[in-house]
């Protein structure tokens, strides 16, 4: 039985790619020394995986961005507007790499970077390869030669290389052009994959893992045929290599005949994500083919030990039906969405040492691969029965841990009601007792939450945690900077304030540490994108609000002023999408605790005088399953939750919601369910296009279409605002209508911010005078 992994993390144990490539950007580090950190870190994971006992080692899983962009660099998939920069200028090929990637301003081009999308269900962003109806693709690059070779050094062993599946590949990309599909193109890609194996064979490659995580989403005929045209032409040219199929993060559905019959020497499943899998393939003809099938066992998408006994459960089902020669062991996906080393997080760190026992990091999940071949070759060795012992005592202790257990949490989710999940009466009514109680003006304006967050707050703040800083003295510091920020909003004329969220860090981080049930570890990093890494909350126990968390300064910032202040809050689905979860409980169960804290909070603010509260789910379109038929189960428990969040109020109490990052074209009925008295939402990088689907629903709420897109510093005239605002009041009810910028301000600086919103508040005055 054969312990393989699909990928290991390369931002290293303490974000070292993350350092260098920064480093590299700034000009501070030369080509090579960057080229050199890069190599470190393989070396480093190699040797990690090989120390493990891991047989089957990856190479190739590395990268510099992003293993997309890798890609289209390998098969010279470049955009068209790259190619002055590949062609003319002395950049290395490095430099036209992080050029895709981040843009390219200088020497007299002005090169837009690619676009960066979600890899599938995680937080993980590739870059999105471009194609063109007369696209052609061509090896290129040599890297992906280059690190088998090194590995091979390395390891004294022959790797595997890791290459994105070409059905997968296309299916991932964008057309740039009308008139084709991009899976069209497949004819033209699969030559050069013909030429990128028949270099890996002769440099002694004998088994080769090709991603294909696409056979996890629907699939229409086209797609399923494209998979079989692929892989019967690689097996047709290739008979002696061995191809192994990676699926991850969802079940096949429709796909499983098609999987099963895939002319390949293995396939890999995510039991962790479908367990049932299993049995599903175990029906059919597949136990009568000579496949090997591998079985992704402990999760790659979150950070808790194994159940060794449920997966050697798994492994013994398995081995029964396929023999032991067909049966392999690995995560169930590329470890790359996991932190690096449980053993980067001192004592001194977030994580007691009691939570720490219940976690493994992607360097101790390779250790559970290893000891589930051990034990399941000999279960009844003394080795395998202490393993497995000491495993049920830590499941146990978890499962029984008065850390986790809050029965006054789980009996208050279990005692939710209907009524729980309604305000008392319907928008229309509300509505008028609103308008009565906020006495706005028509195009009310108002921003999204977040003032920038400047060197000064992040310096202060970072004083505060080294203990530089007294908690009365940074206090001082964020009720200063939040005065300023009221007299300032007054000052340019906004109609309904907020207090800038100065004392925050990050919306779920921020939260996560005012609530019971979270962890935070030291160096848990993850990458997010390029050299971008996040370090999501750990949720290990049942979700409480020790105390109020915004209250006080809420209170205090409304305080300042005659103008409502917006109370400022994350919501339930947004904070359970941006941390790792407990995998003891549904998620529709830990968002719902998450709802009953914020409900708590909304309900204090209220009686604290706050008339208006924002409760931002920008995540909720992020966590729709993979596959549609999933998705009705996760709406229904998503809006129920920011629903229980939101109806502890008076009619007259106004709850906002904001959402962005998203295409919300079909999701709209579920944004309607939330009944949020007034959304606001991204839509000026599509000119409001966006709007068109909620005037054709009849979107029956307030509204706050974004105006201007803040992730860029450039300001926007006021005439531009005004067309926005004409075309939303086009498609919806001038009455319906706010005024406000895209998102958060908090990556902006106060000149540019303080520009924009002044013709922003123009721009709303125009608009009143038009109607
Ligand atoms: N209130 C948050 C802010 O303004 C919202 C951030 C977000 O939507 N991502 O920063
Ligand atoms: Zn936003």
């Amino acid at each position: 039985m054969v312990a393989h992994n699909l990928g290991y993390p390369r931002i290293g144990s303490y974000r070292e790619l993350k350092k260098a490539s920064e480093s590299y950007w700034a000009g501070k580090i030369s080509h090579d020394d960057l080229l050199e950190a890069g190599q470190r870190i393989r070396r480093d994971n190699w040797l990690t995986q090989q120390q493990a006992g891991i047989e089957l080692i990856p190479c190739n899983d590395f990268s510099f961005y992003d293993q997309m962009l890798d890609w289209s660099l390998t098969v010279d998939a470049i955009p068209e507007r790259f190619r002055p920069l590949a062609e003319t200028l002395p950049a290395t090929e490095l430099d036209l790499y992080f050029a895709m990637a981040r843009g390219y301003q200088k020497d007299g081009l002005d090169l837009i970077a690619m676009e960066m999308t979600k890899w599938f269900d995680t937080n993980y962003h590739y870059i999105v390869p471009e194609f063109r109806k007369n696209q052609s693709f061509s090896l290129r690059s040599e890297k992906l030669f280059a690190e088998f070779d090194e590995a091979k050094a390395v390891l004294g062993a022959i790797p595997k290389p890791v290459l994105p599946g070409p059905v997968t590949y296309l299916l991932l990309g964008k057309e740039k052009e009308a008139g084709f599909h991009r899976l069209e193109l497949l004819d033209r890609l699969l030559p050069v994959y013909e030429q990128i194996l028949s270099r890996l064979q002769k440099q002694g490659a004998e088994w080769i893992q090709l991603d294909e995580p696409g056979l996890v989403l629907n699939a229409d005929e086209r797609e399923q045929v494209a998979y079989a045209t692929a892989y019967r032409f690689l097996r047709e040219r290739f008979p002696k290599l061995k191809f192994l199929v990676a699926s991850y993060f969802e079940c096949f559905g429709e796909n499983l005949p098609l999987a099963v019959q895939l002319p390949v020497d293995a396939l890999h499943i995510d039991l962790v994500r479908c367990p049932n899998q299993l049995d599903d393939l175990l029906k059919t003809d597949f136990v009568h083919r000579k496949t090997v099938l591998s079985l992704g066992v402990v999760d790659g998408r979150n950070v808790w030990i194994n159940d060794l006994n449920r997966s050697l459960g798994l492994i013994q089902k398995a081995t029964a039906a396929l023999g032991e020669n067909r049966v392999w062991v690995a995560p169930s996906c590329s470890l790359l969405h996991t932190p690096c080393d449980l053993d980067a997080e001192t004592t001194t760190s977030g994580l007691t040492p009691g939570i720490k026992q219940w976690l493994a990091f992607a360097k101790q999940k390779l250790a559970e691969v290893i000891k589930l071949v051990t034990i399941a070759a000999q279960p009844t060795s003394d080795q395998a029965q202490s393993w497995l012992c000491e495993n049920e005592t830590r499941l146990t202790a978890r499962r029984q841990s008065a850390l986790i257990n809050r029965p006054e949490v789980q009996n208050r989710v279990r005692q939710l009601t209907d009524r729980d999940t309604y305000r008392n009466s319907a928008f229309a009514q509300r509505q008028a007792l609103q308008h009565q109680r906020l006495t706005l003006p028509l195009f009310p304006t108002t921003t999204i939450g977040s003032f920038p967050q400047t060197e000064d707050v992040r310096i202060n703040r970072a004083k505060f945690r080294k203990g530089e800083k007294t908690l009365a003295q940074y206090e001082a510091f964020i009720q200063k900077e939040t005065e300023k920020a009221i007299r300032w909003q007054e000052g340019i004329g906004l109609d309904v304030l907020v207090h800038g969220e100065f004392e925050r860090n990050d919306m779920v981080e921020y939260f996560g540490e005012l609530l019971g049930g979270f962890a935070f570890s030291q160096n848990g990093w993850v990458q997010s994108y390029g050299s971008r890494c996040v370090k999501p909350p750990i949720i290990y126990g049942d979700i409480y609000r020790p105390k109020a968390m915004t209250v006080r300064w809420a209170e205090y910032a409304q305080s300042l002023t005659q103008k409502p202040v917006k109370g400022m809050l994350t919501g339930p689905v947004t904070i359970l999408q941006w941390s790792f979860v407990r995998d003891d409980q549904s998620r529709r169960d830990t968002c719902l605790q998450i709802a009953l804290a914020i409900r708590d909070e909304v309900v204090d603010l209220e009686k604290a005088g706050i008339g208006i509260i924002q409760i931002d789910e920008p995540a909720l379109r992020e966590g729709l399953p993979l596959r549609r038929e999933n998705r009705p189960a996760y709406l229904d428990w998503a809006v129920k939750a920011f629903r229980v969040s939101a109806s502890g109020v008076r009619d007259e109490t106004q709850i906002h919601t904001h959402m962005c990052y998203s295409e919300f074209n079909d999701i709209i009925q579920p944004i309607a369910d939330l009944d949020a008295d007034v959304i606001t939402i991204e839509t000026s990088r599509s000119q409001m296009e966006l709007l068109d689907a909620f005037g054709q629903f009849n979107y029956p709420n307030e509204i706050g279409p974004g105006v201007y897109d803040i992730h860029s510093p450039r300001v926007p005239t006021s005439a531009e605002m005004v067309a926005l605002l004409n075309k939303a009041a086009d498609v919806l009810p001038v009455r319906n209508l706010w005024v406000n910028p895209d998102c958060g301000l908090k990556t902006r600086h106060w000149l540019e911010t303080e520009q924009a919103l002044k013709n922003m508040v123009q721009a709303a005055q125009t608009a009143r005078h038009q109607v």
